[in-house]
This record gives structure tokens, sequence and C-alpha cells, in this order.
């Protein structure tokens, strides 16, 4: 029921401050309602600075956020004084719809026991069913009861299939013109180490963005997979072009990712509230957003906005 994810590009921070932040931006979400929580973080890494090795870390738990918070501490495997100076978390908290209450229905869920790829879901997949049917198929084994477990075992499958080398934002535009139903997701992967990707069709996410330096532009240009349109926007900046107009530019920066604004508040007042089938991906720092097919009337940008 509540999404929190914390990527901080070229900004050092030890895993406890990762997890402080975490759980910090669950807390927030705690009076949506929920009966679980979770988080997804990288494991060790042989080198401060190596983003090429990771593997990721999923701990989950039944009950309060509190509870999932002395749990991360638990974890003799991992140094939390290790500092990741590019690092993505994800934090979720649960409210079934589909599965009992518990630590292995709890979020995020995997595609498989490396933890290739894992997301957070707000909401629920209606064809959950269908997709699992197939998948099982093709070798697929599920771990929990949940309709959310389809969408991180659908994105390994497309990955896996994939015949040339395609964009983490790119994969799961494939993955989500499968789902029917209602969601916002984040995803994050051993296979894309540092990048993020969210989406979302009918439940709320928005992105903060915190910066030390000016950010690079105000109104990201949506790319749209087909027809690529060469129009001048209303701030006669062109839409669309191969050269992608983001926020950031290789310098440090962080983004937040959240399904309502009380979460990020503390950290920026600069938000990006996505609309339904953007998709927000971060990589090298930068964010940038696809959709899959442009709508008649569609504003070709998002506009970052300043809360008060
Ligand atoms: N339908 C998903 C589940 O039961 C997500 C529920 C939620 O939005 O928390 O796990």
């Amino acid at each position: 029921c509540g999404i929190f994810a914390y990527l901080n590009y070229r900004v050092p921070r030890t895993r406890k401050e990762i997890f402080e932040t975490l759980v910090k931006g669950l807390q927030r979400l705690e009076y949506r309602g929920y009966d679980s929580a979770g988080i997804a973080v990288d494991g060790p890494r042989k080198t401060a600075t190596d983003i090429n090795d990771n593997t990721i870390c999923l701990i989950k738990k039944k009950g309060k956020v509190k509870a999932l918070d002395e749990e991360l501490y638990k974890k003799d495997s991992l140094d939390l004084d290790e500092e990741l100076s590019t690092h993505f978390g994800l934090a979720h908290t649960r409210w079934a719809t589909h599965g009992e209450p518990s630590a292995v229905n709890s979020h995020p869920h995997r595609s498989d026991k490396d933890n290739e790829f894992v997301v957070i879901h707000n909401g629920i997949i209606t064809n959950y069913k269908e997709l699992k049917a197939y998948l099982i198929t093709k070798g697929y084994e599920f771990e929990s009861e949940t309709d959310t477990e389809v969408i991180p075992k659908l994105t390994k499958y497309v990955y896996d299939n994939r015949e040339n080398d395609i964009t983490f934002s790119t994969l799961v535009e494939r993955v989500i013109q499968q789902l029917e139903g209602a969601f916002a997701l984040v995803f994050k992967s051993r296979h894309y180490p540092g990048e993020a990707v969210s989406t979302r069709r009918g439940s709320p996410l928005l992105i903060g963005v915190r910066s030390e330096h000016e950010l690079s532009t105000e109104n990201i240009p949506i790319q749209y997979n087909t027809a690529r349109v060469q129009e001048k926007n209303s701030h006669n900046r062109p839409d669309c072009t191969n050269d992608i107009d983001c926020v950031g530019d290789g310098r440090a920066v962080e983004y937040y990712f959240a399904s309502d604004a009380s979460a990020i508040i503390e950290h920026t007042n600069k938000v990006l509230y996505l609309e339904d089938n953007d998709i927000a991906a971060v990589t090298g720092g930068k964010l940038s957003i696809h959709r899959i097919n442009r709508q008649a009337g569609e504003d070709p940008v998002r506009a970052i906005q300043t809360l008060q």
C-alpha cells in the first residue's frame, strides 16, 4: 500500500544511512494502513565504488515497520558502515489483496533465487492468473500467493528472451504492456546496477529530486517509442529528440520515489508526478520519461513542481 524508493547517485551514503532513509520513508506512509513491510538493498560489494558486482538483499517482515527496522540490524552479512556512493534501495508497506499477510507474500518480490529483478507494487494485477499459468509452463517456480510475483518473473522472462541489448526502461515497457489492472511499480535489477525504473497505471506515484546544483531542466520531455514526433512544446524546446533532455547531468543527485508526497517533503520540495503509462528511468544519474503511445492532446512534458 505504500511505496518508497531512494537512489543516491554520486552522493556517498553508508548502508546505515540508506536503511534510515528507507525506514523513515515507510513510517511517513504508515497512516495509509498495511500488514507487512520489506526492503531491497545491495549486498556487500567488493569495493566501495564497485556497483557492477552487486548482489541484492531482501529483508521482509510481517507486522510493523518497527519490526522490519529491528530486523535490518540483525543481518551480520550487511556492513552498516559500508559506503555506497551510488545505490538504489526499495521499501514497501503491503496491504494484502492476494495472499495472506506473511513475510513471503510481502514485497519486494523477486524473479528468482539470485534476485536478478526485484519489484515493489501497489495495486492489483487482474490478469495475474493467466500470466502465472504461462510462466509456470516456462519453468518458473512461484514462492508467494500474490498477484505481484508475476511481475519480476515476467521481467526476467522478457529479459532472458531479448534479442538485443535493451535498456531497463524498454524492458519494463514490454512487461507493462502485458499487465492489466492497477499498479504503481518500482524495479531494481542486478543487470542494471545503480539504475531505477518506475511506472504507474491507476495507482499514484511521484518522484522527488534533490540536487546541490541547478537542475538542468524543470520540464522533462517525454520520449515516445512509437511516432517520434518532432514538435516544439510550449517552452520552445524540441520534444522527443534522440538527445535526451532530462533532469540530472551526471553530477551528484538524489531521487525519491513514493506513493505520496508526505514521504518526500522532508528531503526535497521538487517533485514530478507520473501520469498513467509513464515510465521513469534513472540511468547514470539522469531521469528521463518514456511512454508507449502518445495520446491525443497530451502534454509532451512532465513539469517539476515545487511543493509549498
Ligand atoms: N496486490 C498486491 C499484494 O497483495 C499489492 C498490495 C498493495 O498495494 O500493498 O501483494
